[in-house]
């Protein structure tokens, strides 16, 4: 048993001074307010619950600082992606998500969403272990010490249209539901490790294929990118007469255990299927920025009844306090209306941990798992800020110290595991050369 001590802790009632938080085998067992420093292990600043991380592609970490260099948009971006994700093999793959894991774990995050379509070998045929790919990104999430939900994607097509998979995009394919649907079923859950299902998205499904693809995913977490872009959009009223959000709520795949990414070019009767199922949402604002897709309607999903969570995406930033800073100002900007967001509706989104299928974490609550992240309220950044405000005033390296199920990662602002940039750079810099 440990007993940790908060000068400030962020509890359901709000931030809460003078916390003592019991642990006891990965879990919380006490939670006592007003409580005085006798023998606790003392963190400093603010303590958090667990970060999550809803949206994670781990490979397009390798994407950072590599495709700012020119104009151009989603689809000539996608070129660079596929790139990379053509040069990666088990070995490569596993160096750069461990790095990439850590990296997250360092900037707050207990649990990430593994968004996961890169399966096969270059050709697109399969592995001799057909799921090679996604025990690299669990023996990278397990050494990294984060819990891991591995979103297992299908993908059939290359558009709307129904095309073939062409290119490094074969990779990503396996043929058909019924094989998707198999290969999963081979991938075992444990304590730290969840298996999931994604549709990639109704680019990638064909709407005939939807209800089997929710049949498989049987009440697991199912998450889908949703009309990220306009042209997404046009392609499936051309093809279905119908948004995409329509297609797969006609497909029965928007339900509680739903996360729809993105969700940005939505119109007024998505925002309502979407919050009526109260399908989560994963905004991504820094990717989406940096794609230039356009701002969604977060406020707005959030009064119709989708829980708000956030993903750091392709990694141009792995921040989550600079995702939920996102979140509201990007509001601002939009609507020239302040405070779209309380803080405590912020942290709601940053500790979105069940939209990954962990209803036991995102509260320091007696019976959570004990995923505790303290952030500094010394530093140049936080200096002087309210405990109640600092999280629009923090940034990832204001994060002293993160607790996953008990364990402590990450303590004095480093990773159990070292030197996460000497890490990122020996499994990046070998794809560019
Ligand atoms: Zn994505």
């Amino acid at each position: 048993m440990t007993t940790y001590f908060a000068p400030h802790a962020w509890l359901d009632e709000g931030v809460t001074s003078n916390v003592r938080i019991t642990v006891h085998s990965g879990r919380i067992t006490a939670v006592e307010a007003g409580a005085r420093l006798r023998g606790d292990v003392p963190l400093p600043g603010l303590v958090l619950p667990g970060l999550a991380n809803t949206h994670s592609h781990a490979f397009h970490r390798a994407l950072r600082g590599r495709t700012h260099d020119s104009v151009g948009n989603f689809w000539t971006w996608r070129e660079r992606m596929y790139a990379v994700a053509a040069r990666l093999d088990p070995d490569s793959y596993y160096a750069l998500a461990r790095a990439t894991y850590c990296e997250m774990v360092q900037a707050g995050v207990t649990a990430v969403g593994e968004f996961h379509y890169l399966h096969h070998a270059p050709d697109g045929r399969p592995y001799s272990d057909p799921n090679v790919m996604g025990h690299a990104l669990r023996a990278a999430a397990f050494e990294a010490g984060i819990r891991l939900t591995l979103l297992d994607a299908c993908y059939l097509t290359a558009g709307v249209d129904g095309g073939p998979l062409e290119g490094p995009a074969r990779r990503f394919g396996d043929g058909s539901v019924a094989a998707w649907a198999q290969r999963v079923a081979a991938l075992p859950a444990d304590e730290f490790s969840q298996i999931g299902a994604a549709i990639h998205s109704v680019r990638a499904v064909p709407g005939e294929a939807l209800p089997e693809v929710v049949e498989a995913a049987g009440g697991r977490a199912l998450h889908v990118h949703v009309s990220e872009q306009p042209a997404e959009n046009e392609a499936c009223l051309a093809a279905y007469g119908v948004t995409p959000t329509q297609l797969l709520y006609d497909a029965g795949a928007l339900s509680v255990q739903t996360t729809a990414v993105h969700a940005t070019h939505v119109v007024d009767s998505d925002i309502a299927l979407l919050g009526g199922s109260a399908s989560s949402i994963s905004m991504c604002p820094t990717t989406e920025r940096d794609l230039a897709d356009g701002v969604g309607p977060a406020r707005r999903l959030l009064d119709a009844g989708s829980p708000l969570t956030l993903g750091s995406d392709q990694h141009a930033l792995i921040d989550p306090f600079e995702e939920a800073r996102a979140l509201e100002m990007d509001e601002r900007v939009a609507t020239m209306e302040r405070g779209r967001f309380t803080p405590a509706q912020l942290v709601a989104a940053l500790t979105g941990q069940h939209a990954l299928g962990w209803h036991d974490a995102g509260r320091i609550a007696p019976s959570m798992r004990a995923d505790l992240v303290a952030l500094r309220l010394d530093t140049v950044r936080t200096a002087g800020a309210a405990p109640e405000q600092a999280i629009l005033a923090a940034g990832a390296a204001d994060v002293d110290t993160v607790i996953v199920d008990g364990r402590m990662i990450v303590s004095g602002g480093r990773h159990v595991l070292g030197d996460i940039g000497a890490q990122l750079h020996a499994a990046i810099a070998p794809l560019w050369t």
